[in-house]
């Protein structure tokens, strides 16, 4: 068993997954289902693919969040349909997808998972089709479903899945419950306003990219963290403090400020 689904609303689901901890979703409609990012290799690919067909026999589409791996390198289990995403996103997969692919693969050889490290070797995603730009509607049968890039933060394409009849967000990896969030590709001096975008389309679910469904409270306390993220990365930029020192006060830990600090922004 790779994953459990989880209802977040009428005909809205969280599928859970153990590997990174991730989390993907499944919009269902009266004529289509709309599969929110895809798990990180074909062969994670296939197993998602197949659970949204053990709930639903209706044609799908598909929207990546953003470029990162886990969330989009198992898409071509669902071709041929069409994949949403930023506009930036397949230029980014396009030119990241093998370093990508060459650090995960290490990370999961390393810990002596071969089978994983096997799949994602011989993976190569498909690149998202249709522009989200800077929104796009999908109409799913009785029901609306908006994608908008509210601006940008974990990286500089992040789609978030709006479900307004159900009050439900997809985040993408916007929000990350369990684990602070990660600030690799982040843009994180505008990183708050974009969750204050997000949060002004007053869901009462946020499903985060890793971890359990969150209410607006906590994304409200991770956009407070954020924020203290950005006024340390600013102060460093600006020569008031030195990074060691912005590390130590940061909310997160200092792997991650370096991150952070190492990408200029
Ligand atoms: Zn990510």
């Amino acid at each position: 068993m790779d994953g459990r689904w989880v209802e977040v609303g009428d005909g809205v689901l969280a599928r859970r997954h153990a590997e990174l901890d991730l989390t993907t979703g499944l919009v269902l409609g009266d004529e289509r289902a709309l599969v929110v990012d895809t798990r990180g290799d074909a062969r994670q690919g296939a197993e998602l693919a197949a659970a949204v067909r053990a709930v639903t026999a209706l044609p799908v589409l598909v929207v990546v969040t953003h470029a990162h791996f886990d969330h989009c390198f198992g898409t071509g289990a669902f071709l041929p349909c069409p994949v949403f995403a930023h506009p930036r996103c397949p230029a980014t997969l396009a030119a990241t997808a093998a370093a990508q692919r060459a650090e995960w693969t290490g990370y999961y050889r390393d810990r002596g998972d071969d089978v994983t490290a096997q799949a994602l070797a011989t993976t190569e995603p498909p690149l998202p089709d249709h522009p989200v730009d800077p929104d796009a509607t999908v109409d799913l049968g009785s029901r609306a479903v908006a994608l908008l890039h509210p601006g940008r933060g974990h990286t500089d394409h992040d789609v978030v899945v709006h479900v307004p009849d159900a009050a439900v967000v997809f985040a993408g990896d916007l929000v990350e419950q369990g684990a602070p969030p990660d600030l690799t590709d982040a843009v994180v001096g505008e990183w708050p306003a974009t969750l204050d975008v997000l949060l002004a389309l007053h869901p009462a679910v946020v499903v985060p990219g890793h971890g359990d469904p969150v209410d607006p409270a906590f994304v409200t306390a991770q956009r407070a963290e954020l924020a203290e993220v950005a006024a340390l990365h600013a102060a460093v930029t600006a020569g008031r403090i030195d990074a060691a020192t912005a590390g130590r006060r940061s909310p997160y830990p200092d792997l991650l400020w370096a991150a952070a600090d190492r990408n200029g922004r």
